[in-house]
């Protein structure tokens, strides 16, 4: 059994559902049981997104706006690829009802001036309702049976809106209950990414660019052959080609090295897509729509070709949070207050580096959580501080987290030399650095105005042509 999971730009337009409707087509001669998961159209998230956010701060044209814009976009499509006049018809009353919906509930969030997180995810999770029953008819209509499905009703959810946890057991056993019939009626379930809701039905969102992470669920629950995620590029690259423009395909990554490149902002995968996959030992492929026999990613337990370095990545919109002082030598358990601390508001830290004198002990955070990170440190401290064994808790703004990741880096000398190297011909400043015990990966801290250099000059320094 196979899961396929199309992203935004694989289901972006007509020429792309068609595209689609053939990798499926295809998909199915090689194995009879197919499930499809789907993102929205690309852009719809966001634009649902700032409409309600636009809606709160009092703004009633965004939404209106984005109706009819929704309508025009996913309508195109219906007429140019549904020709079954019935089946047209029935979308486009599905359509209809959404987007009555959608205009419902911004215009409560307009008349309360109030977006909360439970209210967001609503309206976020409307744009895969919209493209998985359009989805659907497109591949009845190329004779593929398809059938879509609500994923709300199968993948069961904690309620941390807009990055929600899926509950396993309860999720595997609706899933199984849900597509299992479908499956052995050779129908192709068409479930929608990103999107599921709690036990009690309060919809939720697993956190954007989620349906990554959606396919890779139900993959480990119909413990599938291989899950394949369908994006617009030719699998994992060894950077973001939008940046190194010349990056090559990865033939093979262990699930260890795509983990670390997602997390550490490769947005080709979602971060916690591997999680499933590793428990159930299922391989990942990524591969692009618009290229399907061209070259393509497959993530698997054990990789089998060499190389130190695989890939660098930069993860952006970060702070780096400095506690420093020289009263701080030997005091013991500054760090565990330090990080309880941070914990007890909820952040996400995505790197820690101490020096070894313990002067100072600086981690970054994301941008969004540094005043309530800076708040909680200056109280959890506040004796320090004002006995001054603590000088200062210091946030440093825009900065960017490059991660240098490859599992052959283990034992291979002189990595991190080359990397500082390059980055010093290039006069590019290194604020900090760490690299965990596992050498999988090198993370270094830079300005966020040095960002694409430092990814070029090391990638350069890895993979470009050798120095004359
Ligand atoms: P989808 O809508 O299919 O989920 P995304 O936009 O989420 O697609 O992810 C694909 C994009 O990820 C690519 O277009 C590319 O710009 C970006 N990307 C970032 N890092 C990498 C990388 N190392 N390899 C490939 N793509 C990358
Ligand atoms: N549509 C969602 C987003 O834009 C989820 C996804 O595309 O994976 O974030
Ligand atoms: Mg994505």
């Amino acid at each position: 059994m196979l899961v396929l999971k199309f992203g935004g730009t694989s289901v972006g337009n007509t020429q792309a559902f068609a595209q689609v409707a053939q990798i499926v087509k295809r998909a199915r001669e090689k194995d009879p049981k197919v499930v499809v998961v789907t993102s929205a159209m690309s852009g719809v998230t966001n634009t649902l997104i700032h409409a309600a956010q636009a809606a709160a701060a009092g703004h009633e044209q965004p939404y209106r706006e984005a109706r009819s814009d929704l309508l025009l976009k996913h309508q195109l499509v219906a007429g140019q690829l549904i020709e079954d006049g019935v089946e047209r018809a029935a979308y486009g009353r599905l359509i209809d009802e959404r987007l009555r919906a959608f205009e419902r509930l911004c215009q409560s969030i307009y008349v309360l001036g109030e977006l909360t997180a439970r209210g967001l995810d609503v309206v976020s999770g409307l744009g895969e309702r919209m493209s998985a029953p359009l989805l659907a008819a497109v591949l009845r209509g190329q004779g593929i049976p398809a059938e879509w499905v609500d994923a709300g009703e199968i993948i069961v959810t904690d309620d941390t809106f807009g990055g929600a946890v899926p509950l396993l057991e309860p999720t595997c056993a609706r899933t199984q209950a849900r597509l299992r019939p479908l499956l052995e009626e050779g129908k192709v379930p068409v479930v929608t990414g990103y999107v599921g809701a709690t036990v009690k039905g309060v919809p939720t969102t697993l956190g954007r660019g989620g349906s990554d992470y959606s396919a890779a669920i139900l993959g480990a629950c119909l413990n599938a052959d291989e899950v394949q995620i369908w994006t617009d590029v030719n699998g994992i690259m060894t950077a973001d080609p939008r940046i190194v423009p010349d990056a090559a395909v990865l033939e093979e990554l262990t699930y260890i090295e795509a983990a670390e490149l997602a997390y550490f902002g490769a947005k080709v995968l979602h971060p916690k897509t591997i999680l499933p996959a590793i428990e159930a030992s299922i391989p990942i492929r990524v591969a692009n729509t618009f290229d399907p026999d061209g070259p393509s990613t497959l993530i698997v337990r054990e990789a089998s070709n060499g190389g130190s370095v695989k890939a660098i990545t930069a993860i952006k919109h970060l702070t780096l949070i400095n506690v420093e002082g020289r009263g701080m030598i030997g005091v013991p358990g500054i760090a565990a207050r330090t990080f309880k601390a941070v914990a007890g508001v909820g952040a996400n830290v995505l790197m820690i580096s101490q020096s070894s004198s313990e002067q100072s002990i600086c981690f970054a955070v994301p941008e969004a959580d540094t005043p309530a990170v800076v708040a909680a440190l200056e109280q959890e401290l506040a004796q320090e501080l004002s006995r001054h064994f603590i000088d200062r808790v210091r946030a440093m703004h825009d900065i960017v987290i490059i991660a240098v990741v490859g599992a052959g880096m283990r034992g291979t000398p002189g990595i991190a030399g080359r990397v500082f190297s390059a980055l010093g011909e290039a006069g590019i400043n290194v604020i900090a650095m760490a690299q965990g015990s596992s050498e999988v990966n090198i993370s270094l801290v830079v300005s966020e105005n040095d960002a694409e250099a430092a990814v070029r000059r090391i990638h350069d320094a890895f993979f470009g042509p050798p120095p004359d």
